[in-house]
This record gives structure tokens, C-alpha cells and sequence, in this order.
């Protein structure tokens, strides 16, 4: 079976991300983070680049998910998809 990846997909388990990594994420949507995470290398490199602005800062908040991120993980997905028209 292939995957496919889906950026909303990969939006929404970025918008989950700051619950994840806060500790307030139901057990049910943690799991299906992690399994998101487990079949999909650009949302567990963005999660360790949280972790480390995290472990920089000192705190997570959702503040930090502003739209710009998630443009730019739209982009990078348009890109890996090869759907763009390239730079
Ligand atoms: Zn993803």
C-alpha cells in the first residue's frame, strides 16, 4: 500500500503539535498524531524544530503556530509532491 501524503492532513497534525508537545492532547488525538508523525518525515523533522524552539524558549504556546508556519509547510508539501512549478 503507498501513502499519500495530504497537506491538510499534515496542517492539522501541525496544529497539534503544540498540545502534543504541552501535554494537554487527548490520548486519542495523540495517537493519531504519532501515527501521522510515524508515516511522515517533513511533520517529525517540524516537530523536532518545535522541540528545539521549545527547549530554547522555554515554553509552548499556541501563538507560536502562526499562519506563516503553516504556509511554509504547505509550500514545502507542494513541493515535495512535485505538484509546484518550481523555483
Ligand atoms: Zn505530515
Amino acid at each position: 500500500m503507498r501513502l499519500t501524503m495530504h497537506p491538510l492532513v499534515c496542517q492539522q497534525a501541525v496544529e497539534l503539535m503544540s498540545d502534543y508537545l504541552d501535554g494537554s492532547l487527548s490520548r486519542r488525538d495523540r495517537r493519531r498524531l504519532e501515527k501521522h508523525l510515524a508515516a511522515c518525515a517533513h511533520c517529525s523533522t517540524y516537530l523536532d524544530q518545535m522541540r528545539a524552539t521549545i527547549a530554547a524558549s522555554g515554553a509552548v504556546r499556541p501563538d507560536d503556530l502562526d499562519p506563516q508556519a503553516l504556509d511554509e509547510l504547505t509550500e514545502l508539501f507542494r513541493q515535495f509532491r512535485g505538484d509546484g512549478d518550481g523555483t
